[in-house]
């Protein structure tokens, strides 16, 4: 080929990546309406490919959208009317997604995108909602199925993007920190604005520049920035790095504005007591929270629980769990018996030990400060640290 044809090529192709690489802008909210009818404006900087599809309990309706910058103040989405909760964020993988939950059944009147006007630049996204009966809810979601179906098996596809890169021969002790929630899921929500999903990323790379440090790990991470991930994304991830360790983080709320301290969590099908069973419900809740379809998954967990507390990665878990506690508790306040169990989803991987730790309580305010410190930050890590060490010298020996 001549030189200029492959520059000419070369441009070409360079012109299209930036062009992808190019976010689209969502600049503008609006919601306006009452009880019966509500419509909400989007205003974008480029034409968005929108698409949606309906949710049951609480009544939602789902847009998704290419990767977009949402650069409007949260207030431009407080709820009203019809509409009890606006939601909005990264979904990974290039894209987002807004979510709309309402108080009750509805009906999508029209959901279009359309170029403004010559004076104003850009596109407008328009969904027009009102209020309808159960039974035409049901026969919306009904008709909507074949479409989130197809969502659903974009989102199996995307899982494959993680089947390359085999473990090597002779690898390290290899450990995957997983910071809970990220993107379109916040996770719980301090008293003081505290979001946990920025708590989560925060120390989870803290722990992981620590681990890198002692030069004895390979060290990987779900996420590492604020991105979405599915929590079989998370298992399936901590499997295909061959990881020896998962380890969870997270930073729950309840309503005991009392309760604090840390806890580790391993998995088990029943749990250890009802506040265990209650924080599983609440950490398994991450992917309905993003919108995504989880039903009929039930029963096969339930099914990999009963085979998996059989294992030896089982045994392994708890091994870590205890030195764990073991570690945290000579610096940082634990609740009363803080090795605790229940059935959490993304603990479910047959072959990898894997742990959550729920570093406190955001719904507590002195919990709240502690996160927020980085002095109290650096001596969990520290703790955490000798743990791995602890453990990875102990699974080593044990030629797991
Ligand atoms: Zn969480």
């Amino acid at each position: 080929m001549p030189c200029f044809l492959a520059a000419l090529l070369f441009l070409l192709i360079s012109a299209q990546i930036v062009f992808a690489q190019a976010l689209i802008e969502a600049r503008e909210m609006r919601i306006a309406g009452d009880a019966a009818r509500v419509r909400l404006l989007l205003h974008f900087d480029q034409k968005p490919e929108a698409d949606w599809f309906l949710l049951r309990s609480p009544h939602r309706l789902v847009i998704d959208l290419p990767e977009t910058r949402f650069l409007f103040p949260t207030d431009q989405a407080s709820p009203r009317g019809l509409v009890g909760e606006v939601r909005y964020g990264q979904l990974g993988e290039g894209r987002s997604r807004v979510i709309l939950s309402f108080s009750g059944p509805f009906a999508v009147e029209a959901i279009d995108v359309m170029a403004n006007s010559e004076e104003a630049e850009g596109y407008r996204l328009v969904v027009d909602v009102v209020a309808a009966d159960e039974t035409s809810f049901e026969k919306a979601l009904a008709s909507q199925l074949a479409r989130s179906r197809k969502a659903q098996a974009e989102l199996a596809s995307r899982g494959d993007r993680l089947a390359k890169g085999r473990p090597q021969a002779d690898k390290r002790f290899t450990i995957v920190i997983d910071p809970g929630h990220g993107g379109i899921d916040g996770g719980a929500e301090g008293r003081n604005g505290t979001s946990e999903k920025v708590v989560t990323l925060a120390f989870g790379l803290e722990l992981r520049n620590a681990l890198v440090e002692t030069g004895l790990f390979d060290v990987h991470m779900t996420r590492e920035k604020d991105d979405f991930l599915r929590l079989d994304e998370r298992v399936r991830y901590a499997r295909q790095v061959g990881a020896d360790l998962l380890l969870s983080i997270h930073a729950d709320s309840i309503r005991l504005r009392d309760f604090r301290g840390a806890t580790v969590y391993t998995l088990s099908e029943k749990a250890s007591d009802p506040e265990a069973a209650a924080t599983a419900i609440r950490e398994n809740m991450a992917d309905e929270q993003a919108g995504i379809l989880i039903e009929n998954e039930t029963r096969q967990v339930t099914d990999i629980l009963a085979d998996l507390i059989r294992r030896e990665t089982h045994a392994f878990s708890i091994q870590f769990a205890r030195s764990l506690v073991g570690e945290l508790s000579q610096t940082v306040e634990m609740v009363s018996n803080p090795l605790r169990s229940a059935g959490f989803r993304v603990l479910t991987a047959p072959d990898v030990p894997s742990v959550l730790l729920e570093l406190g309580y955001l719904s507590n305010p002195e919990d709240e400060a502690l996160l927020r410190d980085p002095e109290w930050r650096r001596k969990a890590v520290e703790h955490i640290v000798s743990a791995v060490r602890l453990f990875a010298e102990a699974k080593m020996a044990a030629g797991g």
